[in-house]
């Protein structure tokens, strides 16, 4: 079902950029409307200043006016699924909170997991709602 999908996110990881690591992650994010929005890692010297190959593909979709999505592709150079980091399930979460998180890598081959379940009790929008001062 996500096999071409996973594709996607294969050729993605090749535009990697990770001097530092050496660890090379593709995404490939579908919305709703049919686009495919792709990812890789940027590294920096300042190592804090790195992105994920999951916010980059994100960051694209929602600049492009991309709004809703259904799943995103993962694929890294280890030899085992590489699952998003904390930081990208919080941002994934806000944006596809009912979507799949599609993992892949050779030895384990294609992984679906429901976003919600990789973040239960996740912070949401409607997590803010208006609060009086009394609590
Ligand atoms: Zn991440």
């Amino acid at each position: 079902m996500y096999e071409s999908l996973v594709e996607e996110a294969k050729k993605a990881r090749n535009m990697a950029y990770c001097p530092y690591s050496h660890f090379a992650v593709g995404a490939a994010l579908l919305a709703k409307d049919g686009r495919i929005f792709t990812g890789c890692n940027i590294e920096n010297a300042s190592y804090g200043a790195t992105i994920c190959a999951e916010r980059v593909a994100l960051g694209k979709a929602i600049s492009e006016g991309a709004r809703a999505f259904v799943a995103i592709a993962i694929v890294s150079s280890a030899e085992e699924n590489t699952p998003p980091c904390g930081i990208c399930r919080q941002v994934l979460v806000e944006w596809m909170p009912e979507g799949d998180v599609v993992l892949w890598s050779k030895k384990a081959g294609i992984q679906v997991e429901p976003m919600a379940a990789l973040l239960p009790g996740a912070f949401l929008r409607a997590s803010m709602k208006e609060q009086t001062k009394e609590g």
